[in-house]
């Protein structure tokens, strides 16, 4: 038996540490094109379904959240670093009656089975958020949930493939484009050699749908541009820093040490794959930034990093068997949540590349289901 998957992010990393583990001949082919949006994204882990989220999704939400510290802390074994710590989160507010909103929701989630992954959830009067995240103004109040945790993507992709590889997982640094005999998915054609395999795994991110286009088959994902800022904070540590949602304007930060601060992002689906910091985004970036926090003023820039996001047209996850054409498998549009449902994700298509069943339903996840396309 042997597994190719194509796509070295977080999703297709996963994939390949599953199979390898379990003893599969598996090949991962990476392009590693500017803006994969693991290598840009912020790296905040929340591992609950939103209370907004489609009720198809709880399962397989609920079901990550299960497997990433099981599966950090097996990475951590394997003596890789992943820069995954649980510091916990905060969603602060200036405004009280948005904070109380808040805690009831969250509590109410808490208190449900299935919702442990938030931790303990705390009301924090004004200044409790600046003393955890001493940027914040002292006039903020919120409130805190201990089960949130970040990560560094990269690493964790690092980390994921080296111990895929440590156990036998070949890696090509390459472009691929799947080969077929006109009845199914017979391979790999990549760096002018052609690969055969019994199932292709495409953990493309938003390059996914390009893959099976030349098949007559349309995956509804698409690029959602995001630009995000590092900063560093002179003379300060950042470690225990838990990460911080700004509630009423969909923003956040987080710290990394030793004294790395990232904010952002953008999101800029009319973008396409344009690869670019723009005037614009960087404006709004800085701008909400340093009108949040103002001590980022005098902070140094380090980088804006770009990322194209895996958005999906129906916000639902693409993941399964595309049914006209066997051979392959799909596994993307986790959009702003991959670096939190992506280990997963890889997880699952592993099993199912192996013949297995997932332990979810996964037909509302259907790569080529029809999803109507805004404007057309
Ligand atoms: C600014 C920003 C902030 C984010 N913040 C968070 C966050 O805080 N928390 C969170 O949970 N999520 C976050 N996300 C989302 C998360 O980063 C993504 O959902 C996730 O990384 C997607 O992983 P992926 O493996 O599906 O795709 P990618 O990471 O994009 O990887 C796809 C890979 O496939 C390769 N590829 C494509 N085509 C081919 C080909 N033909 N041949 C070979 N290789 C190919 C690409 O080169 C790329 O390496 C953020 C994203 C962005 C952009």
């Amino acid at each position: 038996m042997r597994v190719i998957v194509i796509g070295g992010g977080i999703v297709g990393a996963s994939a390949a540490f599953h199979l390898a583990k379990r003893g599969v001949s598996t090949i991962l082919v990476d392009r590693a094109h500017p803006g994969q949006a693991t290598a840009a994204g912020a790296g905040i882990v929340f591992p609950w379904p939103f209370p907004w989220a489609a009720p198809q999704v709880w399962e397989f939400e609920l079901r990550a959240a299960d497997h990433y510290p099981a599966l950090m802390a097996e990475l951590a074994e394997d003596g890789e670093a992943t820069g995954y710590e649980a510091v916990g989160g905060i969603s602060v507010s200036a405004d009280a009656a948005t904070a109380d909103q808040e805690f009831e929701l969250v509590k109410e989630l808490a208190a449900q089975r299935g919702f442990g992954g938030i931790g303990r959830v705390e009301r924090l009067a004004p200044g409790e958020p600046a003393e955890r995240f001493p940027l914040l103004p002292p006039s903020h109040q919120g409130v805190s949930m201990a089960g949130m945790a970040r990560v560094d993507g990269r690493q964790v992709c690092d980390a994921l493939r080296n111990a895929a590889e440590k156990r036998g997982l070949r890696y090509l640094q390459a472009e691929a484009e799947l080969v077929g005999d006109g009845h199914r998915i017979t391979g790999v054609r990549a760096g002018g050699q052609e690969y055969r395999a019994d199932s292709v795994i495409v953990a493309a991110g938003a390059w996914s749908a390009r893959l099976l286009a030349p098949f007559g088959v349309q995956i509804p994902v698409f690029p959602v541009r995001g630009q995000i800022t590092h900063f560093a904070l002179p003379e300060r540590s950042t470690r225990d820093w838990p990460c911080v949602r700004i509630g009423e304007r969909d923003y956040y930060m987080l710290a990394f040490p030793p004294n790395r601060i990232v904010a952002g992002a953008t999101r800029e689906p009319e973008a396409g794959f344009d690869y670019r910091v723009t005037g614009g985004g960087l404006q709004q970036v800085l701008t909400e930034a340093i009108d949040i926090t103002p001590a980022l003023a005098e902070a140094t820039v380090l980088e804006t990093r770009v990322g194209f996001r895996p958005g999906s047209r129906d916000s639902l996850p693409i993941l399964g068997g595309v049914e006209p054409l066997p051979g392959v498998l799909v596994a993307t549009g986790l959009g702003a949540e991959g670096l939190t449902f992506g280990p997963y994700q890889g997880a699952v298509a592993a099993r199912l590349a192996l013949g297995e069943t997932a332990e979810i339903d996964l037909r509302p996840f259907r790569p080529d289901r029809l999803v109507a396309v805004p404007g057309s």
